[in-house]
């Protein structure tokens, strides 16, 4: 089967054509962060109307870098939520027009399900079941994954997602959006130990994170040391940027190594945005060795948000038999467990 997928729940237009026997065939996205850059943040309406600009042009420069006509796409996967309407509005429109004027299939795909199966398209694919991080700019929760549809909830943000909590810390710093990979960078040059931030909720059991705390630590670090420029000198900054990495990392390393313990699984999967972070990556492969057990994420580019999560999402559903009603659906909020299980062993 192959399936056209699309991804335009925010600022990223994501295009991909995955094949069910040949693997991913081609992939391309258009970030939006310049046009947003100088809000500071993305503006929903700006967003739609510039996904609505680039969508065709990709689509058609994606389908023939996949040497794929229409006649030879089985269906076609686009994120239905959760997301902005206006941008996801867009995705799901121009995806049900074309599977109706190509006469092939279409599906909805939960954003968050995309990103969670994009470590699938890796070489080395993790096995069920598992526990999976889901870190983004919207989410941060911790989830059991027993197959495709069978997610359990084991603990989630109680205020700000890391990701966000990083484009916060980035900000107070006068680094660009988005501020992960920024904060990432000028952490480097950080001098370890000089600043100790917390480690929220880590003390306490359970699989809950909270951000909203190192966050304000955070603020008041730099409102301690700033200088006459309204900053504290470079040094500072980067001392403060690796002092908040650390923080991050160590909560999430903290409560991944718990969430398996307490589900008495080996793998962890993780994933989204933040799943780029090194520090992480390399953080969580020593603290898991030691209790035997491995970690699985995506290439880089497939972190964050991308077309070929959704068209591998999508095309496992059409290949499970998943239809979707003809009336066009979109949801900004929906949540990950409320989705079909479609698992070998599963009801449908
Ligand atoms: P969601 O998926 O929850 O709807 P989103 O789609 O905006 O939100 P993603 O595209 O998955 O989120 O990820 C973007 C987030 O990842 C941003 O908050 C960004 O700062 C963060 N991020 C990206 N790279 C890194 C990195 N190297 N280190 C830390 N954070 C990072
Ligand atoms: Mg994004
Ligand atoms: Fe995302």
């Amino acid at each position: 089967m192959r399936v056209l997928g699309i991804e335009t729940s925010c600022d990223e237009t994501g295009v991909a054509v995955y094949d069910s026997q040949q693997g991913l065939l081609a992939h391309s996205l258009y970030s939006q962060v310049e046009l947003h850059s100088e809000y500071g943040g993305v503006v929903p309406e700006l967003a739609s109307r510039d996904h609505v600009r680039k969508l065709l042009p990709l689509i058609d420069e994606v389908m023939a870098a996949a040497g794929t006509q229409s006649q030879d796409i089985d269906g076609i996967a686009y994120t239905s939520g959760p997301g902005l309407i206006g941008a996801l509005m867009v995705g799901a429109c121009a995806g049900r027009s074309l599977a109706y004027a190509w006469g092939c299939k279409a599906l909805g795909v939960h954003h968050m399900e995309g990103h969670l199966l994009a470590p699938m398209l890796e070489a080395n694919p993790p096995a069920f079941p598992f526990v999976a991080l889901l870190v983004s700019g919207g989410h941060t929760q911790l989830v059991r994954v027993d197959g495709i549809g069978r997610y359990r909830m084991l603990g989630e943000s109680l205020d700000d997602a890391a990701g966000e909590a990083f484009d916060k810390a980035a900000k107070m710093l006068d680094l660009d959006y988005p501020g992960g990979p920024q904060i990432a960078k000028l952490a480097e040059q950080g001098e370890p130990g000089r600043f100790r931030f917390p480690r929220p909720m880590t003390d306490r059991p359970g699989l809950d994170f909270s951000f909203s705390g190192l966050k304000t630590f955070t603020l008041n670090t730099v409102a301690e040391h700033k200088l006459e420029s309204g900053l504290p000198d470079d040094q500072c900054c980067a001392d403060i940027a690796y002092a908040f990495e650390d923080a991050v990392v160590a909560t999430l390393v903290i409560k991944c190594r718990r969430a398996l313990e307490q589900e008495g699984l080996k793998t962890l999967v993780i994933a989204g945005g933040v799943s780029a972070n090194k520090r992480l990556r390399a953080e969580l492969e020593s603290k898991l060795a030691k209790i035997d057990a491995g970690v699985y994420y995506a290439r880089h580019e497939f972190c964050t948000d991308n077309g070929a999560m959704i068209a591998y999402a999508g095309c496992q559903r059409l290949l499970a038999g998943q239809e979707q009603e003809l009336a066009l659906k979109v949801q900004p909020r929906w949540d990950l467990e409320s989705l079909p299980d479609i698992s070998a062993d599963g009801p449908s």
